[in-house]
């Protein structure tokens, strides 16, 4: 099946603002199976969407528009397609209701302009849009005017804001695709994320235990972010279940603990899971990452039943005063230190009376390395009821990644404790 992706938005071309869709619905996609085989982003001019579509409806059998639903004058993607294909537009009452609803529940009177986004294309499907006002659109052309032998494309229309466009995708657009659309084979893809193990490391490990089922047809890729990497399985036809399932397997054994979670899952998000089931809890003490860890923590939801607190304290006077660190520790050892993490850690843990406390401290750098301890040094500390364990960690990047991949390890020190 050919699938094809249209980024419209002239925001897009003037750099201000990042094409999330593209990476967002082509790792969905592919995840379903429907692998795209062609994106492009066009500005929201009239000739441009007009011409990438054509191109498209020439090629593929899917393909999906972002952007250009709205109610301003640059949101013509509806107009333009209608107009291509030969379809009338007709007011659609139940979604004029929907939109007038969407603005009484912000106390609202709906603007005429919205009026437009109840504009359906003859023979479209209209896919809800709860968080919005613009519905997306789904139509078959058939004939195709465009292809050869006139074969049919799907177009869906998918509106430009993330906090619409993936709920829709997800509630509406994917099992819509499994009624239209069905793929021709039996597609399984499962991914295993990894962290605390490099890249070459991790492909190393399994490559060469997964060799015959990638002969039988596994699909094998490797996608590595900031101390993390993510191995995808996938697979296609009546053996897909079989071969993925038992590739997970061998992951697995190979892998261990490195593996933290599975699809979406995040490292944070499994601390806090762990932790729940333990009814325990946690605080935290950053210096060098600055509340990252923290923030990362509170991005779970239920986060609150288990972590009570952080402390950023970045100076010297900051770590005495809320956490405890001696005077005499931070002089003769330094603020970055292994006997400074741990007292902050039991500071914060004291202070706090959690369970468990982490810290960090460390030199992100660029200045203000020294040859002992050079920039990316960085000291992690885990205190517990029974007692405080440290380590040493090594993370000589820029600034942003320091901290990134620092507040990762924190956490998956933490994760580490509680699985054993
Ligand atoms: P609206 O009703 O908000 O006008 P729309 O369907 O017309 O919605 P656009 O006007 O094209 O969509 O885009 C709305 C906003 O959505 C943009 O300002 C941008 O912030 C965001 N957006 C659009 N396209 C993308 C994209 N490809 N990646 C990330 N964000 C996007
Ligand atoms: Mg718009």
């Amino acid at each position: 099946m050919v699938v094809e992706l249209i980024n419209t938005g002239s925001e897009l071309m003037l750099g201000r603002v990042l094409n999330t869709h593209q990476q967002w619905l082509c790792r969905q996609l592919a995840d379903l199976g429907y692998v795209v085989t062609r994106q492009v982003a066009v500005p929201d001019t009239a000739a441009d969407i007009r011409q990438s579509v054509r191109e498209a409806l020439a090629r593929a059998d899917l393909i999906f528009t972002t952007g250009g639903l709205g109610p301003t004058s640059d949101d013509i993607t509806r107009d333009l397609i209608a107009g291509l294909l030969g379809k009338k537009l007709r007011e659609d009452a139940a979604i004029v209701d929907e939109i007038k609803k969407f603005f009484a529940g912000r106390n609202r009177p709906m603007p005429e302009r919205n009026r437009v986004q109840a504009l359906v294309p003859e023979g479209a499907i209209v896919l809800a849009n709860p968080r919005g006002t613009a519905p997306g659109l789904a139509m078959e052309a058939q004939p195709n005017p465009f292809r050869d032998g006139g074969k049919p494309s799907w177009l869906i229309m998918l509106p430009g804001p993330p906090r619409e466009l993936r709920p829709m995708f997800t509630e509406t657009v994917v099992p819509l695709l499994g009624h239209v659309l069905p793929l021709e084979n039996k597609f399984v893809c499962r991914t295993l994320r990894t962290t605390g193990v490099g890249e070459s490391s991790v492909q190393e490990k399994i490559d060469g235990p997964l060799g015959k089922l990638v002969h039988a047809g596994l699909e094998l890729g490797y996608c590595a972010h900031m101390g993390q990497v993510d191995v995808r399985l996938a697979a296609r036809g009546d053996s897909a279940e079989k071969i993925v399932s038992e590739a997970a397997a061998i992951v697995r054994a190979q892998l261990g603990s490195a593996i933290f979670g599975e699809g979406d899952d995040e490292l944070e998000a499994v601390v806090i899971r762990q932790l729940t089931e333990r009814r325990q809890t946690l605080a935290v003490a950053e210096s060098c990452t600055g509340g990252g860890i923290a923030d990362r923590l509170t991005n779970v939801p239920g986060a609150s039943a288990v972590f009570l607190g952080g402390f950023v304290t970045y100076s010297n006077e900051a770590k005495e005063k809320f956490l405890g660190v001696r005077d005499e520790t931070l002089a003769q050892h330094g603020a970055v230190s292994e006997l400074v993490a741990r007292e902050m850690a039991e500071g914060a843990r004291r202070a706090s009376r959690s369970d468990y406390a982490i810290a960090v401290t460390g030199i992100a750098g660029p200045t203000g390395g020294t040859p002992e301890k050079p920039v990316g040094t960085v000291f992690i500390a885990l205190a517990s009821g029974r007692g405080t364990e440290v380590w040493k960690m090594f993370n000589p990047w820029d600034r942003l990644a320091f901290k990134e991949v620092t507040a990762r390890q924190a956490l998956n020190q933490l994760r580490l404790r509680l699985l054993a």
